[in-house]
């Protein structure tokens, strides 16, 4: 038998707290317990969405990380197969990357492995429903590339803006950002600090600097072993670096050999930085293997270092 309407309202009554107002008071949390989407979403988090280099390697995708602070996501670099790799990322359970909410990065310089992924970062997350401009930030030479995306894309933009789409009109924006060393950006999740790094012939390559509630993130984009590196980090929970084998490099041919002691740090050189800035976790990315494997590029470091060190693959978290 149902039980009368009268009876199951003052069954409810009872079970939903009320104010004299009527309204029903807003439920009490126990402030020493977080639910669990909470803790993932308070913990700042390092996600590794591409660690490749321009070598094709099906298993290592563009360079890209997310640091995601208090829920929201700022990405370093846009590497091919970005925005898929953040969608992964989502999916396996890492909140704060779903597609729609990309919309900063910091790109380190301009080389094409670094941002064959642009246009999609740019493009892609605007059919998917983000509103927000792109904020695109790095050095010399942004504006341009990022004016002459939108000037390639300018069909498809107009399609999608007037063709009959459901789409929004701001999305597909971009604001550009051309910066030099300094404090770059800051809002209430993070304050992020730019600096030269010493990438060959690059006029201008940058790291960056990520201080978050919880903790002090410093990726070096592609760099020779530079300086400035000790001097960010000190001691700094993650630093997330670029490096070459040195075992590797013994055979390779003189002009790359050239080549990569002028743009690119030796797991040698980066042992002994690394030994100076003191990184509670030291991650490798861009790494250039040439016939060693994760485990022998870990020793070649850790032979000299005697901290934490991990080779990092496409999706890690830490
Ligand atoms: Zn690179
Ligand atoms: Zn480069």
């Amino acid at each position: 038998m149902r039980p009368p309407v009268l009876l199951l309202l003052v069954a409810l009554s009872v079970l939903t707290p009320a104010t004299a107002a009527g309204q029903v008071a807003p439920r009490r949390r126990d402030p020493g317990r977080l639910p669990p989407e909470r803790i993932v979403n308070r913990d700042t988090k390092v996600v590794l969405l591409g660690t490749g280099t321009p070598n094709a390697d099906p298993d290592r995708f563009g360079p890209a990380v997310a640091i995601i602070a208090n829920g929201k996501p700022y990405l370093v670099d846009a590497g091919p197969g970005v925005v898929r790799r953040a969608a992964a990322s989502e999916k396996s359970g890492v909140v704060g990357l779903a597609v729609k909410n990309l919309n900063i990065v910091f790109l380190t310089h301009l080389h094409s492995d670094h941002t064959l992924g642009l246009p999609d970062l740019m493009l892609s997350p605007w059919t998917l429903e983000r509103t927000e401009p792109i904020r695109v930030y790095g050095p010399k030479g942004v504006k341009a590339m990022t004016k002459h995306i939108l000037e390639a894309y300018a069909e498809d933009i107009d399609i999608r803006l007037n063709g009959g789409e459901p789409s929004n009109q701001t999305g597909w924006q971009v604001e550009a950002h051309e910066i030099d060393a300094g404090v770059v950006y800051q809002d209430s999740n993070v304050k992020v600090t730019a600096f030269r790094v010493d990438h060959g012939k690059w006029p201008e390559s940058l790291g960056y600097r990520f201080d978050t509630p919880d903790r002090v993130v410093v990726v070096s984009g592609d760099t020779r072993k530079t300086e400035a590196i000790v001097q960010q980090c000190q001691e700094c929970d993650v630093l997330v670096h670029e490096v070459y084998s040195a075992a590797g490099f013994q055979r390779r041919p003189p002009e790359w050999q050239r080549y990569h002691s002028q743009y690119h740090t030796s797991s040698a050189e980066l042992a002994e930085l690394a030994s100076r800035a003191k990184p509670k976790l030291l991650i490798l990315y861009h790494q250039l293997f040439w016939g060693t494997s994760d485990t022998d590029l870990v020793s070649e470091i850790t032979s000299r270092y005697g901290g934490r060190v991990v080779s990092g693959k496409d999706l890690d978290v830490f």
